[in-house]
């Protein structure tokens, strides 16, 4: 693994799951890396980050928060887009109004506004990263939100892959299956049996598992881009398809 010596990172959603473990994974290599969350005392704490709070559904909270962190990080040189959400499972006539409006707006505008407000800051041999989902390349029942925002991650991806082609920004989305954190807790709001029987006897992904990939996408040599990086526990084959263990 070549290091991050030198580099800088922006992290969203730093307090939890996937962007905690990237955000220590960038530091632990060397990077000085800004955090932000609406949970601030849940965001890594040390010589190495600069936290700061950080809403992604408020245009306000974003723009202070990527010009408090260019300041406080002297430049940058990563954007690691990992804030996001799902809510229920349910089939989709159950849906509501503010529901498809949290998980859209969390997911692909705030994605949309904080890479917009970044690029201009982002030096030569940048990196911009999404977290896409398995959900964002085949639909499973009962997810349409998440699966519509996932598919919008992917394809804002290709679509600045083009329009970036031609200057030193790298653009890699990881699309993960079954990860435990606290996902599910916010998707099932709360339940955490229920959220702990999405991973009953299947050896999920964990959070350190995507940030090691995370890691290695953006320590490639700049001529190497990870366009996309599919992973899901060994035992699942799908957004819908698991092997379970006999409990
Ligand atoms: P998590 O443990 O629930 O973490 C979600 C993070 O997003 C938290 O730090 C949360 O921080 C932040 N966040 C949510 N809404 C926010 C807002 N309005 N403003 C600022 N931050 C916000 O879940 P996770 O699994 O690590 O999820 C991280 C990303 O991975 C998401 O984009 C998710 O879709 C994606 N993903 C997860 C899985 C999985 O199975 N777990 C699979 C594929 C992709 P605060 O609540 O403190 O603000």
């Amino acid at each position: 693994m070549l290091r991050l010596d030198g580099k800088t990172a922006i992290v969203t959603g730093a307090s939890s799951g996937i962007g905690l473990a990237t955000a220590q994974a960038f530091a632990a290599l060397g990077a000085r890396v800004a955090v932000g969350a609406r949970r601030f005392e849940r965001l890594p704490a040390g010589d190495a980050f600069v936290r700061l709070p950080l809403d992604v559904l408020d245009p306000a909270s974003c723009a202070a928060f990527v010009e408090q962190a260019v300041a406080g990080l002297g430049g940058l040189d990563i954007l690691y887009n990992n804030a996001g959400l799902a809510l229920g499972r349910a089939p989709f006539d159950e849906s509501s109004e503010e529901d498809e409006q949290l998980v859209i707006d969390t997911n692909v505008r705030s994605v949309m506004r904080l890479t917009r407000l970044c690029l201009p800051h982002i030096r030569d041999n940048g990196h911009i990263v999404f977290i896409g989902s398995v959900a964002g390349r085949v639909a499973y029942p009962n997810g349409a939100s998440y699966i519509a925002s996932k598919f919008a991650v992917r394809g804002l991806s290709y679509a600045l892959r083009e329009d970036l082609l031609g200057r030193p920004i790298r653009i890699t989305t990881v699309d993960a299956g079954a990860v435990e954190t606290e996902f599910s807790v916010v998707r099932f709001r709360g339940d955490e049996a229920m959220a702990k029987s999405v991973y009953e006897g299947i050896d999920p992904l964990t959070a350190e598992d995507i940030a090691d990939i995370i890691a290695f996408t953006v320590t490639r040599p700049p001529h190497v881009n990870i366009d996309e990086v599919v992973v899901k526990a060994l035992a699942q084959s799908s957004g819908s398809r698991f092997v379970r263990r006999e409990a």
